[in-house]
């Protein structure tokens, strides 16, 4: 089903002379990871093999900690290409680095039909934008003949530094659609499961059909979009309604460490009158804030689709970095979307808060 490269693993453990690798998958892909973990070991017979089992669901989670805890000199990270600044954060720790995009084997024949099928049915559209999550980025240029061969104008955009192929997104990265909003009626995304297309739903406000190769299917998410949006808002009037006391939570993993941004909606809590207490966690989960039982609520600095994908999990409301500053009365109510990583990293969404 994916495409795991054993080879350029290979050659990569050769040429950098590592002698103890850590292997990393995204948690997709860890079905898979005794099957690739026996091959390597049985073809890198000089090479000692470990897997991470830790929880991993982007870029911004290398195992770089783990892998110094077990003296591993190497590690491979199957599913996501590399965040900016990773090779040289790996470098400075003498640790070499491998991305292996493990894009999708799957014929996407099946799931383009169905899609052509659904958009007619959904009248005059004529322009369409494209996105696809990584495993299916090669899977676009095929897609966009298809579409133009039935007639529509088909937009694709460029990202941001975060993203290598164009039409990609990430869970906390959309900047390749926003680019293109303007311009589209309907989005299709190209990938499995509704975490992506529901993030852009959240942040395009456009109709959004999630074409999932896996399950062979088209469905229009609209329904999904609204159910989490009011969700989102009903946390975040509960919270300005009821908190008194808030704990902001700063993530240890690699690029979740946002003190930056925590300190900032510190103060801005302060200055409401709350009581605000900052607190690190490597996993966020809704055990490890049950233990923190004297919060009313918690913001997350870490991963901002936590509150967003979550939020039912958990017993006290969860908010984003861009919640938070609602609560704090920086933004308004209306002006709700989902957190991006620069606001998320940042906490400077609007003028007011820069520097
Ligand atoms: S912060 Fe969250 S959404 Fe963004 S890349 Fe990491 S896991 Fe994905």
């Amino acid at each position: 089903m994916y495409d795991f490269r054993i080879d350029d693993v290979l050659s990569f453990i050769q040429r950098e002379g590592v002698k103890r690798v850590l292997l990393q998958f995204a948690d997709g892909l860890k079905q898979h990871a005794s099957s690739v973990y026996e091959e390597l070991n049985e073809e890198a017979s000089s090479v000692e093999v470990l897997t991470s089992g830790s929880s991993c669901y982007g870029a911004c989670d290398v195992a770089f900690d783990e892998a110094l805890n077990v003296r591993a000199d190497g590690i491979v990270h199957y599913g996501h290409t590399p965040f900016p600044g990773a090779f040289s954060y790996a470098e400075n720790l003498g640790v070499k680095i491998l991305f292996v995009e493990t894009f999708s084997k799957l014929d996407i024949s099946g799931v383009i039909d169905k899609a052509i099928g659904v958009l007619s049915s959904m009248g005059k559209v004529v322009n369409v934008g494209l996105t696809a999550t990584l495993q299916e980025a090669p899977y676009v240029p095929t897609f966009k003949r298809r579409l133009e061969g039935e007639g529509y104008r088909v937009h694709i955009g460029t990202g941001s530094n975060r993203v290598k192929y164009t039409g990609q997104v990430l869970g906390c990265d959309y900047s390749s659609a926003l680019s293109i909003n303007d311009e589209v009626e309907v989005f299709l995304h190209l990938g499995g499961g509704l975490f992506h297309a529901l993030g852009l739903g959240l942040i395009t406000q456009k109709p959004v059909l999630l074409c999932d190769p896996y399950r062979n299917e088209v469905k229009d998410i609209e329904r999904e979009v609204k159910r989490v949006k009011a969700a989102r808002l009903y946390s975040v009037v509960r919270s300005m309604e009821n908190a008194k006391r808030y704990c902001i939570v700063v993530g240890c993993k690699w690029r979740q460490r946002h003190i930056h941004s925590a300190m900032k909606i510190k103060r801005l809590l302060e200055k409401k009158g709350k009581k605000v207490s900052l607190v690190t966690l490597y996993e966020v989960s809704p055990q490890a804030l049950d233990n923190l039982s004297e919060p009313d609520s918690f913001v997350i600095t870490a991963c901002p689709r936590i509150p967003i994908d979550d939020y039912m999990n958990y017993r006290r409301p969860i908010l984003t970095v861009l919640e938070a500053l609602i609560v704090a009365g920086e933004l308004k109510l209306e002006e709700w979307s989902l957190c991006d990583w620069v606001l998320n990293e940042k906490a400077a969404g609007n003028n007011a808060l820069k520097g």
